[in-house]
């Protein structure tokens, strides 16, 4: 526990959460066989980083901070719980629910 609390504070914000949690690694499971993700487009984002104010599991939307991006159309990772919350907060429609092969949807 001393070893763990020490990576959290000096190397890792939430490494339990990323690294060993069993619920986070069920989601992640859940997030990779799920046909249903968000995708980022960075065309209009204003990179004010309000999607991952409102996220429980905001590492998955490091993307969207300014210089991040590598494509202009990002999948978001399999940590991702689809809550929808992101799509809710975005003032530019930057993220969108999608289906996994189909282009356009939503
Ligand atoms: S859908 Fe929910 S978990 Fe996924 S990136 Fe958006 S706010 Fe985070
Ligand atoms: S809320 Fe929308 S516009 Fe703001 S940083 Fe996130 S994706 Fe970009």
């Amino acid at each position: 526990m001393l070893a763990l609390l020490v990576f959290e504070v000096f190397f890792s914000k939430r490494a339990w959460c990323r690294y060993a949690c069993p619920i986070g690694l069920t989601y992640g499971v859940v997030g990779i066989l799920s046909p249903l993700r968000i995708k980022y487009t960075l065309d209009d984002c204003f990179h004010e980083s309000d999607c991952r104010k409102v996220c429980l599991v905001p590492h998955v939307l490091d993307t969207v901070i300014k210089g991040s991006a590598i494509h202009t159309e990002v999948p978001i990772g399999p940590d991702c719980t689809s809550c929808g919350l992101c799509i809710d907060t975005c003032p530019t429609g930057s993220l969108k629910f999608e289906v996994k092969g189909l282009s356009k949807l939503m």
